[in-house]
């Protein structure tokens, strides 16, 4: 295992790797299962994999959560490491944005303007957009490895490289999540143990949300409402549950096929996201 901080570096270590291209897995660090599942999967499809660990200050929209991100560079080799990742790309600030930096990749239209964008403001998918575009540039891998769990970046990041012609296959794993049924998150660190057991409420909602489209419920305001009353239940309340077209992310009235069901929920000052792909064609309607 390797430790880089440069491009420069990157580059050259690249280069001395042997056939069976190269996979690269962008994080910020903090690794959990959740980003060792993405390392092992670009690890089955590639001989070299790159885990990129960068807390990238530009897609942060609250100064507190910054500034509160856990790190732990140490754990965060030995992890990825285990897993299966040859190189770590570790840069600081200054190398990802040297002085006078002026650039930025913009996304734009609805897939960045709601759900975490109409929450966080447009430079969270701008400060996404760039380093990712920045990581591609670098590593220039042959597949890149993101996690449903952020559906929204997922579909951020795809757009950018189709419109930008970055010929990186883009590969999406499932979200990793405990056995309660919680999303793996490198927030769930900052929740307290009360709080973490109120965060349940977040998986439960979308597990009631799946079983009723199961049973035959169509209508969004109907499964909004329900999903809203379990949260209720811990008392969480959502900025956002909604319903939209996996793709274009336009919200969807009737569940009639693949629909995207997203949630953000803060517990305490914790704001934690999760969704699930709602599939009617799965379960007829009676
Ligand atoms: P982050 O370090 O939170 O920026 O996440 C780095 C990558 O890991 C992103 O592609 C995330 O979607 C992915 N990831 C984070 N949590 C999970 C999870 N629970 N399951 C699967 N992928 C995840």
């Amino acid at each position: 295992m390797r430790v880089v901080r440069s491009v420069a570096q990157l580059r050259a270590a690249l280069r001395e790797s042997g056939p069976g291209g190269v996979g690269l897995v962008p994080t910020m660090g903090a690794l959990h299962e959740g980003h060792l599942s993405l390392i092992r999967a670009a690890r089955r499809d590639h001989a070299t994999v790159v885990v990129s660990v960068f807390v990238n200050p530009t897609q942060f929209t609250e100064a507190a959560d910054l500034a509160s991100y856990p790190r732990d560079e140490a754990r965060d080799v030995e992890l990825a490491a285990s897993a299966g990742a040859g190189l770590v790309f570790a840069p600081d600030a200054a190398e990802m944005y040297p002085e006078g930096f002026a650039t930025s990749v913009s996304v734009r239209g609805a897939i960045t303007e709601t759900l975490e964008g109409a929450m966080r403001g447009s430079a969270h998918f701008d400060g996404v957009a760039t380093v990712v575009a920045k990581l591609l540039i670098a590593a220039a891998p042959d597949s890149a490895y993101f996690g449903a769990k952020d559906a929204q970046q997922v579909v951020v990041v795809r757009r950018m490289v189709a419109d930008l012609g970055i010929p990186t296959r883009i590969v999406v794993c499932p979200t990793s999540r405990e056995e309660n049924g919680l999303a793996r998150s490198s927030r769930n660190t900052r929740l307290s143990p009360e709080a973490r057991t109120r965060a349940l409420a977040i998986p439960g909602a979308l597990r009631a949300v799946q079983r009723a489209v199961r049973d035959g419920e169509r209508s969004a305001t109907e499964l909004h409402r329900l999903a809203t009353e379990v949260l209720a239940g811990a008392g969480l309340r959502a900025e956002y549950f909604a319903f939209v077209h996996p793709d274009t992310l336009l919200p969807i009235e009737h569940v009639l096929g693949p629909t995207l069901c997203a949630v953000a929920a803060r517990v305490d000052e914790v704001r934690l996201i999760d969704n699930v792909l709602l599939d009617p064609a799965e379960a007829p309607a009676r």
